[in-house]
Parts: C-alpha cells; structure tokens; sequence
C-alpha cells in the first residue's frame, strides 16, 4: 500500500508542485495551506510523513509540530526558508526528524524522505523480529491483535485501530495499554505502572499515570465516564477487565 503524505506549505504553486512531484513518486499525497488545515488532515487522514513548512497562517508551523508531536510519532521533515530558521526551530527541541531549507532540491527531500522510511522500516522489522521470537518462545506463535470491544490492539505491530481506523496514542499510553492488556484482571498501583511503564529512573509524579488512563479511556472506552474495561479500583489503583 502506498504510503500518505502530508504537505503542509502556504505558497500554493510549491505545494502542488510537490503534491505531484510526490505522486510521481508513487506515493499518496494529501495538501494542506494553514496551521489548522494541517491538524485537521493528520487527525482525518494519519499520514505516515508530514512535510511542514514552519512560516505558516493560522497556526505556524512550529506550533503545528509540537501539537502532533503531543499525539503521534509521524516522522515530520519541517521546510525551512533560511539556516537561521532552521536553528531556531532546532533550538525549540520540537521533535521533527529533519529539516529541509528552501529552495531545496526535489532529489534531496526525497532522498530524506526515502531515509526516514527506511529507518521506520528497519524499527518495525527489528520490534516486529523481537515480538515474534519472543512470542515463539513463549508460545510457539506471533501474538494475535487483541479484541477489545470495536477496538483492536497490534501488540508486535505498535498500532490501534477503533472500528477499523487507525488511534493515535502517545506512546507511553499505548504501553500502558499494552501492559495492562498483558495482565488483566491483575491490579496495579500507580507507583507499579510507573515503574513499570514508565521504568525506575522516571521517579515521576502518579498523577501521569491519571493522566495517561485518562487519554486512554478517551480512545478506547465507549463511555471513558463509565469504563467498560479500564476501571480504577478506589484506594489502590487501575485494572484492565474483560467485560465477560
Ligand atoms: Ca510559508
């Protein structure tokens, strides 16, 4: 399947003209010409890439990052219009993957956006190798989705669907999810999950863990005010529960 990109640019003649240039490519490719355009198209389409340019109406560029950044791990390339932006956007610590300073050839963005899938790819083979090694060990067999109402869970895979389209979790929920998923019916403190999710060196505050269960009943609950499966048991902490 091909995979999506998004183009996020204001100057229309270079959007389209990367808009073709990419489907040429043989990718999928979807526009977007303001800050709130941009969060709309990610949030309706999940691309796998998003071209950002960081002078942008509406919401800039650099906002529009640390927003999807807050929801997803999409490898973001931002387009720049001089080094001196490029430095400021990297002293942000916005979380692109790399940065492209116009006028850019088209060779070298694709080269970049070639690279980051490659490095996507390899991440998924290797996450992919290790579940299933280790599922072999344990079981003799890849781990399957786990159901969970309308929602499905690719523990190996990294991915959450809900009625077949894809949920953005931010990763420490989806191992928070993954890991209560491991053990249900197990009742966990918050001080546990946090050590185990969150690993020993976070020292962090329980209140994170309120916070990421309250994301995932947001996602994944039919009615997060009355969870069906992530309940908080009063005084101790969370547990995931089949319903049956
Ligand atoms: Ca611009």
């Amino acid at each position: 399947m091909a995979r999506t990109i998004l183009v996020v640019e204001d100057e229309t003649t270079l959007r389209e003209t990367l808009i073709d240039a990419l489907e040429t490519e043989g990718f999928r490719v979807v526009g977007a010409a303001d800050g709130r355009a941009a969060l709309a198209e990610f949030r309706a389409e999940a691309p796998d890439l998003i071209l950002l340019d960081v002078m942008l109406p509406e919401l800039s560029g650099v906002e529009v990052c640390r927003i999807i950044r807050a929801e997803s791990p999409v490898p973001i390339i931002m387009l720049t219009a001089r080094d001196s932006e490029v430095d400021k956007v990297v002293g942000l610590e916005l979380g692109a993957d790399d940065y492209v300073t116009k006028p850019f050839s088209f060779r070298e963005l694709t080269a970049r956006i070639r690279a980051i899938f490659r490095r996507d790819e390899r991440v998924a083979a290797t996450a992919a190798a290790t579940a299933a090694a280790s599922a072999v060990a344990a079981e003799g067999a890849v781990p399957p989705p786990v159901a969970v109402g309308t929602v499905l869970v690719d523990l190996a895979g990294h991915r959450v669907t809900r009625d077949g389209r894809p949920v953005a979790l931010k990763p420490k929920a989806f191992e928070l999810l993954a890991f209560l998923l491991r053990h249900p019916g197990q009742v966990f403190t918050r001080d546990q999950l946090l050590e185990h999710v969150w690993g020993y060196e976070y020292g962090g505050e329980t209140r994170t863990v309120d916070v990421h269960v309250h994301w995932l009943r947001a996602e994944i609950e039919p009615d997060p005010a009355t969870p069906a499966w992530l309940h908080t048991v009063r005084g101790v902490g969370y547990v995931f529960r089949r319903p049956d």
